[in-house]
């Protein structure tokens, strides 16, 4: 168990749903794995217990770039919770291998829209020492 500041607020813990536990424990070792479909290669998210384009239940839990694209974004100015202080984004992330992810970008507003922006995961612990995926604009230039 990781030692909390008494003072940090406590993030809202991942609900476990039957299929989530080795994806929780791939974003604790600082590289998320997806279920892909082995006869598909469907990436399922949210995990589940078979593949929803073909049916297949051989899934295998591997390894994804962490690389997307925001699709939306938006910015509340009203804290709803302790571990997130007004204001804060959230975005929603097409990876690479096709999931979508609600997450939130560690940048500054832009002045125009995140819309169609490159970005990468990364693996930010909070306050409270949870970690979580978190995004930042991938600047690099090496996409292709
Ligand atoms: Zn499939």
């Amino acid at each position: 168990m990781t030692e909390t500041p008494a003072e940090a607020p406590r993030t809202p813990q991942p609900v476990m749903g039957m299929y989530d536990a080795p994806m929780w424990q791939s974003i604790r070792d600082g590289a998320l794995k997806l279920q892909h479909c082995a006869s598909c290669d469907t990436v399922l998210y949210p995990p589940g217990p078979v593949c929803p384009h073909c049916l297949s239940s051989e899934l295998e839990w591997r390894g994804v770039s962490g690389r997307g694209t925001v699709l939306s974004w938006v910015v509340f100015h009203k804290t709803y919770l302790d571990a997130y202080p007004a204001p804060y984004n959230v975005i929603a992330v097409r990876l690479e291998e096709g999931a979508v992810l609600v997450s939130n970008l560690e940048a500054p507003l832009p002045e125009g829209s995140w819309i169609g922006k490159q970005v990468r995961m990364i693996f930010k612990p909070m306050p409270d020492g949870f970690v979580l995926p978190k995004f930042v604009l991938d600047t690099d230039g090496t996409r292709s």
